[in-house]
């Protein structure tokens, strides 16, 4: 390090051993010490270390047809708080289980799997056990995308409210197609119909209206229509995805739920998206390790083996995973221990870089001078409804030119929250808050992952900030 603060200072670099430098300088001082230098995203480094030990992440892409069955859906419930999400998926889970084989105990294990005939057919939907678009953006911010379909509950005596917007938001910005399950109509004054006109303004467009989404009455309270909904779940996932996976390769997934169990050590129960997980296995999870000991489904039934779209709750690894972590199966346990270990340390390395904001206005004009950005994207909290939505029109109003825009990629009412912070580091947005803050967790969060937030209670100083941001996004005419 010493050499190169020295020739730094003579290419005229004021540097110190650990700061960070910008990615043109580091290419000036790879000419000057005759070296190549190869910039690498996270995501690169990480493809390499697996590279090193003949795990190749690509290999889905080249995966011929024959080696391909269906697997069932991956179902995340979204909605409005009380709308009826933790019933409905109650409902679903009990209904399902046959309590004779379980000896009538279920476990909440964080997923679980349910069988439902379709067309003479017996067919398997996987839900995600724990219900919001919190639980649904933090995964996404990790790099897992398990969810295929996402069941939107909106209670029918109470109609579309700020968090059903989000949800939509949510599922829309992962591309994940939307089950509507108009909720609670045994309720006296319930009105599917208002909820169905109203859902229409967001795109969700009832079939019977001409529209491509499936909506659903239901009561998740006395098991009213739960058959069908779970029909149209299938029939949603076959009509826009294609579900299928490769069983006969090492298995991968992702982390849903994990926790230290006095008895039993690191619990974690993961899904299964490639492959089949065995007993047996050796599996690296984020910087956690192991061997898998023994794997439980949601009844507490022992397995050995778990095909795509499984959940399973294994035992044997060595630490607890972080829940969205990427799970895989390595060659051997000397190779799961190597690759968590390096995992680990160029995640301490990454910590201290991310100290610099990464995602500020700056950033984004020097994005765009190379061609890597078109649209700034934008999260806005504000303290009433009133003021973000004002915020909103005027920021849509701001022309600057064809080649850039702004878009909203999320807004809501109250303080800057995690979701909001995972959600803008996902989607390389910034956040304005208007006369809101977050709390220190969250403020911690934003700067860790190198989210930038503009607080503003005056609408055309907010306005005038982004304008300026947009016109240095212009490229340049030649
Ligand atoms: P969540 O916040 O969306 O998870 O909502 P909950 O599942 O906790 O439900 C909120 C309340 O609505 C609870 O008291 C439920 O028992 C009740 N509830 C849920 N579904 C129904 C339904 O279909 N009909 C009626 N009458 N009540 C329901």
């Amino acid at each position: 390090p010493a050499s190169l603060v020295t020739v730094l200072f003579h290419l005229g670099e004021m540097a110190t051993a650990t700061q960070s430098l910008n990615e043109d300088t580091f290419q000036i001082l790879g000419e000057e010490i005759g070296w190549n230098i190869k910039i690498v995203s996270s995501e690169e480094e990480d493809k390499e270390l697996l590279q090193q030990f003949d795990i190749n992440l690509d290999d889905e892409q080249d995966m011929d047809d024959e080696d391909l069955v269906p697997r069932p859906p991956v179902v995340t419930v979204m909605g409005h708080v009380d709308h009826g999400k933790t019933r409905l998926l109650d409902t679903i889970r009990k209904t399902n289980v046959s309590l004779k084989e379980a000896g009538g105990i279920t476990q909440r294990i964080g997923a679980y799997q349910v069988s439902v005939h379709l067309n003479g057919e017996e067919r398997k939907i996987t839900f995600l056990d724990t219900p919001g678009h919190e639980a649904f953006t933090a995964m996404r911010a990790r790099g897992a995308e398990l969810t295929d379909v996402a069941i939107l509950v909106v209670a029918a005596d109470d109609g579309v409210m700020p968090q059903t917007v989000e949800a939509i938001n949510h599922a829309q910005a992962a591309n994940v197609p939307i089950v509507v399950a108009v909720n609670k109509i045994d309720v006296p004054g319930a009105n599917p119909e208002k909820v169905r006109g109203q859902l229409t303004e967001f795109g969700l467009v009832p079939e019977e209206y001409g529209g491509d989404t499936m909506f659903v009455d239901i009561s998740a309270k006395k098991n009213i229509n739960i058959d069908k909904l779970l029909e149209a779940v299938l029939l949603t996932a076959d009509a826009t995805l294609d579900l299928r996976a490769n069983p006969n390769m090492p298995a991968r997934g992702a982390t849903v739920e994990a926790r230290l169990d006095k008895g039993r050590g690191a619990v974690a129960t993961v899904l299964v998206q490639q492959g089949t997980l065995h007993v047996g296995d050796a599996i690296v999870a984020g910087t956690s390790y192991g061997r898998v000991r023994a794997m439980l489904d949601e009844n507490g039934n022992s397995l050995t083996a778990a095909l795509p779209s499984r959940p399973v709750s294994v035992l044997g690894l060595t630490s607890v995973p972080t829940a969205g972590d990427l799970f895989l199966v390595a060659p051997d346990d000397r190779a799961a221990r190597q690759i968590a270990e390096k995992r680990a340390a160029s995640e301490r390395a990454a910590q201290l870089a991310k100290r610099r904001k990464v995602v500020s206005l700056e950033e984004f004009k020097e994005q765009f001078a190379k061609s890597e950005i078109d649209m700034l994207n934008v999260v806005i909290k504000g303290d009433s409804s009133g003021s973000v939505e004002a915020l909103e029109d005027s920021l849509m109003k701001i022309e600057v030119s064809d080649e850039v825009g702004i878009q909203v990629i999320h807004r809501g009412v109250g303080a800057i929250t995690q979701n909001d912070v995972n959600l803008a580091s996902v989607d390389k947005a910034v956040i304005i808050g208007f006369n809101v803050r977050p709390n220190r967790q969250v403020a911690d969060l934003a700067e860790r992952e190198g989210v930038e937030i503009k607080y503003y209670s005056v609408i055309y100083k907010a306005i005038e900030d982004i304008e300026a941001a947009l016109k240095g996004m212009l490229k340049p005419e030649f």
